[in-house]
C-alpha cells in the first residue's frame, strides 16, 4: 500500500512568489501509486451514478479519465479558451494566481445528466464554482465535485456551497 501523499511534490514559488505548486507528476510518473489514488477518488464517489466526468484543463484530465472508465461514465474535457473546435460556452473566475475563462461544448452534456466534477487541486474555489456554472447552464445535475487535493486554508468549499464536495487529501 503506497502513501498517496508521499508522491505529491511541494514545489515553492511556482508560479509565481509565495505560491506553493502541490505538483502530481510523481504520482502520475508511478503506475501503483496512480492505480491506488483513482481507486480511491473512485470511492470517494460512493456508488452513486453518474453519466458524465467533467474533468478541468489540464491536470483534471488524468484522473478524470480514469474515473470515467471506472464508472462507465463519458469524459467531458472542460479547457481554456480557443481551445475546443466546436460551439462552445464560456464562463471567467478567478484562480489562486490571475484570472481566466474556461470553455465547454454546448452538446457536452443533456439536460438532467449526472455529473461529477473533477480537478486535481481545490484552491480558492473560482475555478470549480465557474464549471458548475457551465454545467448547470447545460441543465446538468451536479452529484459530487470531486478533488484529489482540498487546500482547505483556502477555503475554497464556501464557492461551491450548493453541491456534495469530496477530497483525498487536505492541506
Ligand atoms: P482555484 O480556482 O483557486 O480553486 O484554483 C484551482 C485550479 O488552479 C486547479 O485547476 C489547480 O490545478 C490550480 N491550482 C491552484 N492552486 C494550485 C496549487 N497550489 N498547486 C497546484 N495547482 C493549483
Amino acid at each position: 500500500m503506497k502513501k498517496i501523499q508521499e508522491f505529491i511534490r511541494d514545489i515553492h514559488d511556482f508560479p509565481k512568489p509565495g505560491i506553493v505548486f502541490k505538483d502530481i507528476t510523481p504520482l502520475l510518473s508511478d503506475s501503483e501509486a496512480m492505480k491506488e489514488c483513482a481507486d480511491a477518488l473512485y470511492d470517494l464517489i460512493n456508488d452513486k451514478k453518474i453519466d458524465k466526468v467533467v474533468g478541468i484543463e489540464s491536470r483534471g484530465f488524468f484522473f478524470g479519465t480514469l474515473l470515467a472508465e471506472k464508472l462507465k461514465a463519458g469524459f467531458i474535457p472542460v479547457r481554456k479558451p480557443n481551445k475546443l473546435p466546436h460551439n462552445t460556452i464560456s464562463e471567467t473566475y478567478a484562480l489562486e494566481y490571475g484570472s481566466d475563462a474556461l470553455e465547454m461544448h454546448t452538446d457536452a452534456i443533456k439536460r438532467g445528466e449526472r455529473v461529477l466534477i473533477h480537478d486535481d487541486v481545490l484552491a480558492t474555489g473560482g475555478t470549480a464554482s465557474a464549471v458548475c456554472k457551465l454545467v448547470e447552464r447545460l441543465g446538468g445535475k451536479i452529484v459530487q465535485c470531486n478533488f484529489l487535493i482540498e487546500l482547505e486554508f483556502l477555503n475554497g468549499k464556501d464557492k461551491i456551497p450548493k453541491y456534495p464536495m469530496a477530497s483525498l487529501l487536505k492541506y
